[in-house]
């Protein structure tokens, strides 16, 4: 009873709650037409205004009663729905993003449903966009979001699974991503965070890469604090994601969320643009420079994802990107390893700074999975200059094996030969050595085995507590030491243009 009352709470909302969202949008897209990029108005809270007041409203009953099936879910609970999945293609064949190991030889089942959730709660997105569509058609065909990013969203997902608050379901940004994953099975989660048959389920290590492409989280960000950091940037930002479609074997992201590290997105952007704003406003103007920035405050709004893949799927980098152009002390920051060109066209105007993740193409190719190459990350520089961004690049992370110096040398030389001058003008970098994690080193042998003959190294890394508070593994300190001096020399002697802003 509890679960059909909460699916036809559902369904009124996405009936009304869609056209109202439809109004927001249009009302958003009329006004940044009006508005040059400075002046435009923070996207209020209209998304979820939408079904607030659809929820106070009740919103017309759907035509029909609408039953929660539960297409191939077998007896014992198990979803056959994915299976084809695991006799289908293991990557994207199309340019750009890497394909990577997923060692997941034999047909595997797919997680049972969350004992939380239970059963009931699962039901086919399709069915419930049939359902309630005005007219009985499907309101993907009149989605009111375009969509540009899809092309290249094909070669990182192929979504069949989406597991969604019902909160994060029902806003604007959450229809509008569901919207495009009609195929999907949605499953309605109590809390995005600590999925117990994705997170929790021990077998999902070996489907590591599978789940990245497969599933999705929606989650409404309950937390918007603002924490220092002085190191990569003034200020980390409450992000718009955890968790990420790309697979480097050495992300910290996924040492705190056991077996499955999928992408959440988090549907509340306008409350994270408008804590933002209010932080930014009550410092004022940077009293003075720092390595960070020597003018603004420096947000980073990707600590725990790659925003350029965020925004293959929403607007929240768009959103965030056009909010930072307004406020006049603070400048955005994310680091990222794939090169996503829609983001050209976002017109950052110099307050978005964008870093280019990098390493020796030799350990890339090992190490991170799903990437866009190294030389087509350096590559895009010039572009993203030229498109506003200010562009900078991330020498991490450094990893201590033999001939480590003359590929990191090569790698120095490469960014010498190849990037254009106005690049380089205004370019700095962060040094960033590996740092690992047991937990994660031990789910890692369960997809990735080979990533942790280079990671693993117990002989020559010590323990160490995090600034959070979490135990994790780095090189040793004299061994580190000596590393980051010899990187330096090879920078200043082969890249000289290039600023280290900090190293650890
Ligand atoms: S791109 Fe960043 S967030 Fe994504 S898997 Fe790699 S290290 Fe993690």
């Amino acid at each position: 009873m509890h679960h059909e009352g909460l699916l036809a709470l559902r369904i009124r909302g996405w009936g009304e709650g869609r056209r109202q969202g439809e109004r927001d949008v249009r009302r958003r897209s009329a006004a940044r037409s009006r508005l040059p990029c400075p002046g435009r108005a923070i996207p209020g809270p209209s998304a979820d205004r939408g079904v607030t007041g659809a929820r106070a409203r009740g919103g017309p009953q759907p035509s029909r009663t609408l039953r929660t099936r539960q297409r191939g879910v077998g007896p014992g609970g198990t979803v056959h729905g994915s299976q084809g999945a695991e006799d289908g293609p293991r990557e994207p064949t199309g340019t750009g993003a890497r394909s990577g190991p997923d060692p997941s030889p034999a047909p595997a089942p797919a997680p049972a449903p969350d004992a939380a959730s239970g059963p009931d709660a699962l039901f086919s997105l399709a069915e419930v966009l049939d359902a309630s569509a005005p007219d009985g058609g499907s309101p993907a065909s009149d989605d009111p979001a375009p969509w540009p990013s899809a092309t290249e969203a094909a070669r990182l997902f192929e979504i069949r699974e989406i597991y969604a608050e019902p909160e994060a379901a029902l806003s604007a940004r959450g229809r509008q991503v569901l919207a495009r994953f009609p195929g999907a099975r949605l499953i309605e989660v109590p809390s995005h965070w600590n999925i117990p048959h994705l997170h929790g389920n021990e077998g999902n290590a070996r489907r590591w890469v599978r789940i990245k492409r497969e599933v999705l989280v929606l989650g409404v960000r309950k937390t918007m604090t603002v924490r220092p950091n002085g190191r990569s940037a003034d200020w980390i930002a409450p992000g718009p994601s955890n968790g990420c479609a790309l697979a480097c074997a050495y992300c910290y992201v996924p040492r705190r969320k056991g077996y499955a590290n999928p992408i959440t997105l988090f549907t509340n952007t306008e409350a994270l643009i408008a804590r933002l704003a209010r932080h930014s406003t009550e410092l004022g103007p940077k009293p003075e420079p720092n390595q960070c920035d020597p003018h603004s405050w420096v947000y980073d709004i990707g600590e725990n994802g790659d925003c350029s893949v965020d925004a293959l799927l929403c607007d929240s980098t768009a959103e965030l990107i056009r909010a930072f152009c307004q406020w006049p002390y603070a400048k955005a920051s994310f680091a990222t390893k794939y090169v996503n060109s829609a983001l050209l066209d976002l017109d950052p105007r110099g307050r978005t700074r964008i870093r280019f993740s990098i390493m020796p193409e030799a350990d890339s190719r090992l190490l991170d999975v799903r990437t866009s190459p190294v030389a087509e990350r350096i590559a895009a520089a010039g572009d993203f200059l030229d498109a506003g961004y200010e562009v900078h690049f991330n020498l991490s992370p450094v990893v201590l094996r033999p001939g480590w110096q003359h590929d990191w040398t090569e790698l120095l030389r490469h960014l010498d030969d190849v990037l254009p001058a106005r690049v380089k003008q205004q370019a700095a970098a962060e040094v960033i050595m590996l740092t690992h994690n047991k937990d994660l080193h031990e789910t890692n042998l369960g997809w990735h085995p080979r990533a942790e003959e280079l990671l693993w190294q117990p002989a020559g890394q010590e323990p160490k507590l995090s600034q959070n508070g979490a135990r994790n593994v780095r090189y040793r300190a004299d061994a580190k030491r000596q590393a980051l001096d010899r990187l330096r020399e090879l920078t200043t002697r082969h890249a000289p243009w290039l600023r280290i802003r900090y190293a650890f």
